[in-house]
């Protein structure tokens, strides 16, 4: 790729991922964001790089191939240099393992009956007996009906992940341009070959929308709207705490809550430990726009549902919440690809609630994609015409700035 310029729009956790792909296969690479590094929903979620969550289907298998490569690359990040070394620290990658657990009859048999398709898919998802479930996490509910281990699972620090993604990206010679918002597109021959800026005009032979929530407003802007669109997810942060979750351990209806697409909330606990100590308990789903005010009834239902899990967790005192937009579409899957409308736009977008997880596949797929190569998982299911993406919508209504 030597010689081609690329700019990533975006420097949350896909953008990262795909300008250190772009960057080290030789293109010269501008990451432009409005913001900082990491500053919008990357920061604003959790890190849970998971297969437990997934069906058979083409998610998993970029999960699967993300999985594989999250401990590679951060390896390299490491042994590239000093910084590196540092940076890919502060990624706090922990292959701690997952553990779902059913509280009632139905929950059982539907976490069975899920398990056993994911294992068709060489998933590893092991069911607990309640005494190894027991020794795995004391501290959780013994009015359990059934739990089910993924010794797939892992967990990353999200804003640490993906400075250590763009730390690489920048020692391969990427350039950062922070502060710096995208408000056009500049189309020549039916190609867009330039975006204009707050700061001015920036030529390319390839953009890469990653602006994750804000991907559809940014599509638009561009001339090529698609239909990605936030999703609001609210975690609650407890004081540290001596060790009492040891894996992300979640509740069986999680998997329905993250597959629907309701307007109305819903919500699901996802409970997890941190290296700080403190536990992160999620997590709601809610189509509200950019609206960002914290409902404290969502909150208390989030509370609840962990407490199903984790009874002890009662005497705990939670210091704060905080909050953040997925990027969401209608069809719960990425868009991931050349935009057949107008060459020279590509899109990495609409991951909702897994693009920490997902994010070093999509850069890998990305750039198969770009160079015209087979890629390593199928992306026909990714692709930018599809019915879930391109149907029309007013975005820049929704868009905050
Ligand atoms: C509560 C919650 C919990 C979550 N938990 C997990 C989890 O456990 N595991 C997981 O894998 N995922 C999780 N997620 C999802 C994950 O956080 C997102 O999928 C991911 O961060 C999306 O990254 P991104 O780079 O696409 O978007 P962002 O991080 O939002 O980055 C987009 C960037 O684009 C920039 N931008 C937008 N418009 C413009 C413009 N016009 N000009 C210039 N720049 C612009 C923004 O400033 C921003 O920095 C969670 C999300 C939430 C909200």
């Amino acid at each position: 790729m030597n010689g081609t310029r690329a700019v990533v729009l975006g420097a949350g956790i896909i953008g990262a991922a795909c300008a250190r792909e772009l960057a080290l296969a030789g293109a010269a690479v501008t990451v432009v964001d409005r913001g900082g590094p990491a500053a919008a929903t990357t920061s604003h979620g959790e890190g849970n790089v998971l297969v437990s969550d997934k069906g058979p289907g083409p998610e998993l298998a970029l999960a699967q191939l993300s999985r594989e490569l999250w401990p590679t690359v951060l390896t390299q990040v490491a042994e590239r240099s000093a910084e590196g070394h540092r940076a890919a620290q502060a990624a706090e990658w922990d292959p701690k393992g997952g553990i779902v657990v059913a509280t009632t009859s139905a929950g059982a048999h539907a976490l069975a009956r899920f398990a056993d398709s994911q294992r068709s898919a060489g998933v590893r998802a092991e069911p607990l007996a309640p005494e190894a479930l027991r020794e795995a996490e004391p501290y959780v509910t013994r009015e359990h009906t059934a739990a089910v281990h993924y010794g797939e699972d892992a967990q990353v620090q999200p804003a640490g992940a993906a400075t250590a993604l763009l730390t690489d990206a920048l020692a391969a010679g990427a350039a950062l341009r922070g502060g710096e918002e995208v408000c056009s597109g500049v189309v020549r021959g039916g190609r867009l070959t330039g975006v204009r800026t707050t700061h001015g005009l920036l030529e390319a032979d390839l953009f890469v929308n990653a602006a994750g929530p804000w991907s559809g407003a940014l599509a638009a802007r561009l001339g090529a709207p698609v239909g990605v669109e936030p999703r609001r997810g609210d975690v609650l942060v407890t004081t540290p705490q001596p060790p009492t979750v040891f894996h992300k351990v979640y509740d069986a209806d999680y998997v329905g809550s993250v597959g629907s697409g309701e307007e109305e909330s819903q919500t699901s606990a996802v409970v997890e430990s941190t290296r700080a100590g403190s536990l992160l308990i999620g997590s709601s789903r809610r189509r509200v726009g950019f609206d960002d005010r914290l409902r404290p009834e969502v909150l208390s239902a989030v509370a609840a549902k962990a407490l199903r899990l984790f009874p002890s967790l009662a005497r705990v005192p939670v210091m704060r919440a905080y909050g953040g937009f997925r990027p969401y579409v209608a069809d719960h899957l990425p868009v991931i690809g050349a935009d057949p409308r107008l060459p020279g736009l590509w899109h990495a977008s609409g991951h909702e609630g897994a693009g920490i997880g997902l994010s070093v596949g999509t850069g890998r797929l990305l750039l198969h994609l770009v160079r015209g190569e087979p890629p390593p998982v199928d992306a026909a299911a990714f692709r930018v015409d599809r019915p879930a993406v391109l149907r029309p919508r007013q975005y820049q209504q929704q868009e905050t700035t």
